[in-house]
Order: C-alpha cells, then structure tokens, then sequence
C-alpha cells in the first residue's frame, strides 16, 4: 500500500515512521526547506534555538512519545527533570508580585503554603472528582473550582501551569482536559530535556522513514487533496498529480479542509463537521529565549512564576544539556500564554515579557536572543486543549495528525503522540 503524509512536523514524521514500518511505501511532503515544523533547532551563535518546542518532553523519557520513539528505534535521549518544577512565590505572603523577594518552593509543596482551610478543599475536591462524586457540567477549570475555593495563589498557580504547559488560561480547559493531564502526570511522571534539543528526534524520525524506503520531501506544498467517489485518491503539489491509498495530513482539520477538492461538501456528515471545525482555535504565545553567564535556575526541570505580569514559566535548558549552549554560556527559554484579543498589541506583551525579566533575575542582566510570537498558522497548539475531536475525517482514508488531533489529557507533544497512537488504531480498523 501507498501513503502519502502532508506536512513534516512532529505529528506526521511520528505517523511516517509507524506507517513505514508497517510495510507501507510513504512519501512526506514538506512544503518549507527544512524538516521539522515547530520542532526543529535553530541555531544562532551556538546557542540550539527552536522554531517552537521548549526542548522538553512534558513526561519526560516514560511519557507517550518518548514510549512511541523507542518502540520505533529511534535513538534519542532524555534526560529527566529533577525537581520537576518549582514554583517561585514572594517571600511576603500578603505580596502580589517579586519586588519584596522571593522563594523557589518544590511543586509538591505548594499546598503546605496554602491556608489550611484551602487545603483541605483541594484535597477533598480532587477525591470527590476522582470518586465522581462531583460531576463538573462541561465548565471550565478555574470557574469549576472557585465555586468551592477563592484563594489568589490558587488561582495563580493554576494560570501559571496553564500558560506554561498548554498556552491558555486555567479558565480556557475545561475541567474534563484539566484532571486527564493531571492523571496523566501522575502516571508517566514529570518532564524531560532531549539532549540536543528537538532537531534530534526529528533527524532520528526521518532516519527511520528513509530506512524504511519511505522519503521525505522539503519544498513541496501540497495545494490539493484530490477526492473521487468519497475517498482520498491523492494530492496535488503545483502541476503533479500523486496519488495513493491513504492520506495523513499534519496541518489540522481546518488547514485540511482548506486544500480539500469541493467534492467533500456533498459528502454525509458534511454540516456537522464544519460546526466542529468552528469550534477550534489555534492558541498563541510568546517565548523569550535569553542567555546568561551563571545557571540562574538550579534544575532542568520547570520554573513557574505565578506572580509576573505575563511570564507563565522557564526553563534553562542547559541544565540538562550543557551543548545546547555555548561553553560557559546557559540558555533559558520563557514562555508566555497571549491572549487572541491582544496579538494587535504584541509589542506591550512583549514589553511585559521583559519587564518580567528584570523582577525575576534582579541586578543580572540577561543577552536576549530570540523573541518569537507564535500565533495562526504557527500556534502554540493548532487547538485549544480539549478542543480536539479526534484523527477521523468525512473521508475514510484521509487522517489528521499532530497538535490538531491530540489525544485527551495529552499536554503538546505527549499529546500528539497519543493521537498519532489513534490514528494507527483507526487506519488498521
Ligand atoms: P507542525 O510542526 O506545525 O508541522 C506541520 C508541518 O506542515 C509544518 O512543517 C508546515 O510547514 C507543513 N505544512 C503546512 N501546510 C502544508 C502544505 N500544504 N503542504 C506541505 N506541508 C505543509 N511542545 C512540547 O511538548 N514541549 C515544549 O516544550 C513545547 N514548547 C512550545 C513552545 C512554543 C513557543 C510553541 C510554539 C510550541 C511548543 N510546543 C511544545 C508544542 C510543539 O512544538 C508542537 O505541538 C509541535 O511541534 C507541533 O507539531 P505538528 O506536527 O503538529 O505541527
């Protein structure tokens, strides 16, 4: 059988290399030059930049993609984060941002620096949701909670995780999404920095496709999915015409649709998927990456920082990989979640950004070297958390892949690679 994969990010080298394996001849189309989408390394005067990814697995080397990598062959190595996050609070309870000082607490502490009264409402409300004793109606997390607790570092907290780990509020997941990524921290563990940074699973994906007999073409933008009678016969790239058996697009379900033949709109089923399609947004961020000449972080693990004006978390990556740095020299990567309504203002978001900066590493001065907005066609996530409705299409051989069709509970590339997961399932059915 013939595959063909439009788009060579994560999600469709990952659906690639399992549908090389499985005995399918597969060509990947790629329409830039380079190989990756936003998981590539960029590098810029030693330092292993990244067109998206943090260079960290958010469950480390036992998380779902790390399991799909080495079931696949590949040859990759990630190095796990120990503690895996701290959170940074000001040393005055009663203060709202870092002026005054602060503290890097373990994550595992947080509560113990909660009023007891809070406490004990979290530790009841997470038994009653597990023992489905309280049954949240489709609300979102934050408006879910604050019905039984109102605590600002709670809140806080809760944004920060949020805005680190999937570009949203804690008002943006719902509740469902929100304790299905809990569970799955629980059971695969924290996370973990892949030694050379992103660039290395990708180099190792393609290796595998390519020893497959598969190939992986840059430059080739698929303009047309070609359907006849009801099913994916093939694609269009500028003139050529290819054809084959099965179809797995690594651009989500809108992106998809755009290039699909009109044929799909007389397709059954066609009004209810484009209601579901009106239902995705793609969420956007801004990331700071800066260098310094001491580790400013002690781990490789996460630092949230709930009390910034926009910074959610950072990591310094060099912790775990020192080559991702110049010797001598440490990288660190901030994250912030940006809201939709604000991306006409970036500048000022950035400008929060960096006056963040200067709260969190007083009296240092950081070398900015990249300040990237990720937004629209090159999101943080192609669908909000929990907004995902699967791989299937109206087309029984076209499939989607990647940050558009994640699996639930799964945070970015843990959760595509849960999806790519289901795709397989599906296309053996
Ligand atoms: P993409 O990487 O976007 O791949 C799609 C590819 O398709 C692209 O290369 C594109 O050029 C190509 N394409 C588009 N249209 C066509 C066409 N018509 N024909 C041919 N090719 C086409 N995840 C983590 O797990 N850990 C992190 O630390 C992390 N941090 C992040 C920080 C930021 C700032 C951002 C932006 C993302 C982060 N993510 C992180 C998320 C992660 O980077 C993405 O979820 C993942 O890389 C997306 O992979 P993908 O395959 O779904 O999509």
């Amino acid at each position: 059988p013939t595959a063909i994969v439009i788009g060579a990010g994560l999600g469709g080298l990952l659906a690639a290399a399992h549908l090389s394996k499985k005995g399918y001849q597969v060509d990947v189309y790629e329409r830039l030059a380079l190989i990756g989408g936003r998981f590539m390394n960029i590098e810029y005067q030693g330092y292993q930049l990244s067109t998206g990814a943090l260079h960290m697995l958010p469950h480390g080397n036992s998380g779902p993609l790390a399991n799909m990598l080495f079931a696949l062959g590949a040859d990759v190595t990630v190095i796990p984060s120990i503690p895996m996050a701290t959170v940074r609070i000001p040393k005055n309870v009663n203060d709202t941002d870092y002026t005054n000082g602060f503290m890097d607490i373990p994550h595992v502490e947080f509560k113990k620096h909660l009023k007891a009264k809070n406490k004990l409402m979290m530790i009841l409300l997470t038994f009653g949701y597990k023992a489905r004793l309280i049954r949240p109606k489709n609300e979102k997390f934050k408006t879910w909670y604050s019905q039984y607790i109102q605590d600002d570092r709670i809140d806080r907290c809760a944004d920060s995780f949020a805005g680190w780990a999937l570009s949203t509020t804690a008002d943006e997941v719902s509740t469902e999404e929100m304790f299905a990524i809990f569970d799955n921290v629980y059971k695969y563990g924290g996370p973990g920095i892949v030694v050379g940074g992103c660039q290395s699973i990708i180099d190792e994906l393609v290796r595998i496709i390519r020893e497959n007999g598969g190939n992986v073409h840059a430059k080739k933008e698929v303009t047309k999915i070609i359907v006849n009678d009801g099913k994916a016969a093939g694609v269009a790239i500028g003139n050529d015409e290819i054809y084959a058996d099965l179809i797995v697009s690594d651009i989500g379900h809108a992106e998809t649709w755009e290039i699909c033949d009109p044929e799909m709109a007389t397709l059954p089923g066609y009004d209810v998927y484009m209601e579901k399609l009106k239902s995705i947004e793609p969420s956007a961020g801004l990331k700071i990456c800066f260098a310094i000449d001491e580790p400013m972080i002690t781990h490789g693990g996460v630092l949230l920082t709930p009390y910034t004006r926009r910074i959610n978390g950072m990591n310094e990556v060099t912790n775990a990989d020192p080559n991702l740095a110049p010797p001598g020299k440490h990288l660190v990567m901030a994250h912030q979640r940006t809201a939709l309504d604000r991306l006409d203002k970036i500048e000022e978001e950035i400008d929060l950004g960096l006056a963040d900066l200067k709260d969190l590493f007083p009296g240092k001065t950081p070398e900015i070297l990249m300040i990237q907005v990720h937004h629209g066609k090159w999101p943080v996530n192609r669908a909000f958390s929990g907004q995902d409705f699967g791989n299937k299409t109206l087309i029984s051989n076209l499939f989607i892949v990647g940050d558009g069709a994640k699996g639930q509970g799964g945070i970015e590339v843990e959760g595509i690679a849960l999806g790519v997961e289901n795709a397989m399932k599906d296309i053996a059915d």
